[in-house]
């Protein structure tokens, strides 16, 4: 490797955003691209006209000294603040929607975004990664921290020249799909304080008021209905009007207002469901690299800050 080290992160969500820091911080030449428009993966915002609505992760839990500590500094400088009080844990916001917090994160990083990876291949002792309109990136290490399923894809046949056992841990991880239908209304909604409601069955795992919430600012709702994981994966390949009428019927008792528009967002990977969570992977073959994300470590954004800095930290070494 080079005096300074160079790293490739595909990824620009909490897992890959939180690995950049380190690194960063570490003196390495840190790289970021995403395939999405934004940073955040699936910390989600999205607007519709004026309203703005949480559509991927609604909050998050901290249970790790080293997270808390992070989240500390980030409620300290205006990020984030807590929302409500479940089962004994804060459930702490992003101010300004999710996404916003994986703006703050990336500022001071190289963030490519819009860069679609389609191959890394390993290249002398480092790597090179190739978009899919044909850009290319050299670097000493990779950390990927798409799906697992995603990132063995990006692979291909080298994924064959990994370290013993690193293939299987990451076959192992399995997700369910998630259906987030976003409905803005024309006045306030039934969702009832502080914003949010956990219907206990049905096709519904979740609705919340984005405008109780203090996401959306506006005289109309932003309504967020989260589909459970065993209806998005039945109904996953259904037509999006078909999907959206019915969730639609599902949070009719929530809504309290007329419907003025919607839109459907097809988590394909939302949460793992299933997997060893060794928290990070590392190997040395066919030339460094790491995985990293939540897939790795039991799902939720702590998961993957956790895993983000346990990857960067297994390729200083
Ligand atoms: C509907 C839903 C609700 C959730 N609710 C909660 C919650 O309330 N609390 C909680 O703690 N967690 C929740 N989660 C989980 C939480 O969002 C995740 O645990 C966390 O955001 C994962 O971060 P990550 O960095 O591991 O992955 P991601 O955020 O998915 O980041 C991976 C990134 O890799 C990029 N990528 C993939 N392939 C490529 C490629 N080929 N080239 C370039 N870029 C690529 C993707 O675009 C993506 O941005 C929820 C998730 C969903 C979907």
């Amino acid at each position: 490797m080079s005096a300074q080290p160079s790293c490739l992160i595909v990824g620009a969500g909490m897992a890959g955003l939180t690995a950049a820091s380190a690194l960063s911080a570490g003196g390495w030449q840190v790289t970021v691209v995403d395939k999405g428009r934004g940073v955040g993966g699936r910390m989600a915002t999205r607007r519709i006209g004026d309203a703005r609505f949480d559509h991927g992760a609604q909050f998050f839990t901290v249970r790790d000294p080293k997270f808390q500590e992070q989240v500390e500094l980030w409620v300290g400088r205006g990020w984030v603040a807590p929302w409500f009080e479940d089962g004994g844990h804060v459930r702490n916001m992003v101010i300004g929607g999710m996404s916003q917090l994986a703006k703050h994160l990336a500022a001071p990083l190289n963030v490519r975004t819009g860069v679609k990876l389609s191959e890394v291949r390993p290249l002398g002792r480092g790597w090179k990664a190739t978009s899919d309109t044909g850009e290319s990136f050299d670097a000493d290490a990779l950390l990927l921290t798409a799906p697992p399923e995603q990132s063995l894809a990006l692979l291909g046949d080298c994924a064959g020249g990994l370290a013993d056992g690193v293939v299987a841990e990451l076959q192992a991880v399995d997700f369910d799909p998630c259906f987030a239908l976003m409905v803005l209304l024309n006045g306030p909604s039934q969702v009832p304080e502080p914003g949010y409601f956990r219907p206990e069955s049905g096709p519904l795992e979740w609705l919340a008021d984005n405008s109780r919430k203090g996401v959306s600012a506006g005289l109309s709702s932003a309504l967020t209905v989260h589909a459970t994981g065993d209806f998005s994966r039945l109904n996953f390949d259904r037509p999006t009007d078909e999907v959206a009428s019915q969730l639609l019927a599902a949070a009719a008792p929530w809504l309290g207002s007329s419907v003025e528009s919607w839109q459907l967002h097809r988590w394909k990977y939302a949460k793992p469901v299933a997997g060893t969570w060794p928290g990070s992977l590392f190997s040395q073959t066919p030339s460094r690299v790491a995985f990293a994300g939540d897939g790795l470590a039991g799902g939720r954004v702590e998961g993957a800050f956790i895993s983000g800095l346990a990857a960067a930290r297994s390729l200083k070494y």
